[in-house]
Formats: C-alpha cells, structure tokens, sequence
C-alpha cells in the first residue's frame, strides 16, 4: 500500500501507527490531583514515545463540593450513580479503559465496573504492584477516614494482593482527614501539616510498617519521599504511570 502511494506520487509517505488506547479519566476530585495525573500520563507518554508524542485521553472532572456533600452524609448509593454516569459518558465517547483520580471513589468501583463494558484500571491493583515489587509486606495507610477505616481498600490489598496494611490512630485519622479536604483539596500547603503527616508517618514506621502509602491523591503534594525515611507510595504517580503503561499495552 505504502509502495503504490510512492511509485503514484513520488512522495514518501510515512505511516505511523501507534496502538496507544485511550484513556478516559474521573477527575475533579480535586482538579489539583487530576492536574497531577494529566502531567503524569503526559510526560510517562514522552519518555517512552519521544517529544512531540501526548496521551490520548478524555477527562470527565466532576463538582468536589457535590462529592464531598455526599460522602459526608453517607450517601454513597448516589455516589455510586454520579461515578457510573461518569464511566459511562466516557464509554459512550470512545475511552477505552478509565482511570478513577482517587483513591476513596474506587469504594464504589465494583459497582462501576458491572455498568460498563470497559475496563477499570483499580488503584489498589497498580499501588499493590509496586508495594510487591519492592518486596514489602506490611505498609502503613493514609487517607480519607473513608479509605483508612473502611475495608474496600485493605481488603483487596490483603485478599488480592497478600499486602498488611496498619492505620494511624484515631487522632492522627482525624487530622489527615480534616488535612485532605479543608486544605489539600482547595491547593492549600502547610508546612505544620507537612510535620504531622511526618510525625504519624514515623509512628506507622515505629508500629511495623515498612512503607507507607499515600492513599489519597492529594497527599503527595504536601509530603515526599525525601521529607521522611521510609518508602513512600504516592498513588497518583503510581496510578497514573500504569495508566500509561496499560494504555501502551
Ligand atoms: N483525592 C482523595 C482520594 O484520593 C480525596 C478526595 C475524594 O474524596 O475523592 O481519596
């Protein structure tokens, strides 16, 4: 085909056919982690295509304010329905496999998963990968208390995965909680914050844990690996780089 375009034409055509998926992203919760993921998915797509090349990728960014609402009233059958609404509008827009920018939402990602015909690339699964490949067992969990306290999350890295996973204290709970949505999520940093994620990092350290995960997008942008002296799972970065890897693939 190529050849008779040439012998036709005298030009020289280069066809170049990427078999990169599309990529449908929930974000908005909040946009300062989605613009995390974007940035991510972007430059992973760089460094393993070359300069020019960008993600192929739809992004559906829900009203945190709305979210937030219903979770604090426990309303999570709704919850369900505004996330299902999402996949699927992103379905019905050709993605291929959607990316949940948050670790608290994929509660409700079985439901998700049994509305729609494309898959979901899960948190836990590409967080898990990495705990694993470095070969830890034990790991400490922050969070929403919604993350920290329910079971979605440290059931499917126990069960799945074979991964323990501890929690802070109920104070320590209370204050990453109150952290995440009355500073982290309106793109507010405090270096006092800063110090009592270091602080509850090092009594999860102190209790066994062998490595923390940030199981809340928004938690890397106040503490990094090099604030502390244990491993650090920064689960928008892991999410988003297999978000790549899996659209690649
Ligand atoms: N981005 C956060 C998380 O990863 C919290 C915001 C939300 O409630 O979704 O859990």
């Amino acid at each position: 085909m190529i050849e008779k375009e040439q012998d036709k034409d005298n030009i020289i055509i280069w066809i170049i056919e990427l078999n990169m998926k599309t990529i449908g992203l929930i974000g908005g919760m909040s946009w300062n982690s989605s613009l995390e993921y974007y940035r991510i998915i972007n430059e992973t797509i760089k460094e393993r295509l070359g300069e020019l090349h960008s993600a192929k990728c739809i992004l559906y960014s829900v009203d945190l304010a709305e979210i937030e609402h219903l979770q604090h009233e426990g309303k999570w059958k709704e919850l369900a329905e505004v996330m299902i609404d999402a996949a699927q509008k992103l379905e019905k827009v050709n993605a291929e496999f959607v990316v949940i920018c948050t670790n608290t939402m994929h509660k409700m990602a079985d439901d998700i998963q049994n509305n729609i015909n494309i898959p979901i690339l899960h948190i836990v699964d590409a967080v898990a990968e990495r705990i694993l490949d470095m070969g830890l067992k034990k790991v400490g969990l922050l969070g929403t208390r919604f993350t920290m306290e329910g079971d979605f999350y440290k059931r499917m890295l126990k069960e799945k995965h074979d991964i323990e996973t501890i929690i802070p204290d109920n104070d320590e709970r209370e204050m990453i909680h109150d952290v995440i949505y009355t500073e982290l999520c309106r793109g507010t940093i405090k270096r006092s914050s800063r110090e009592m994620f270091k602080k509850t990092i090092k009594n999860l350290n102190a209790n066994g844990a062998e490595g923390v995960i940030l199981g809340c997008t928004e938690i890397p942008l106040l503490i990094k690996e090099k604030n502390v002296n244990i491993p650090l799972f920064d689960t928008a970065a892991i999410h988003a780089r297999s978000a790549v890897e899996f659209a690649l693939e």
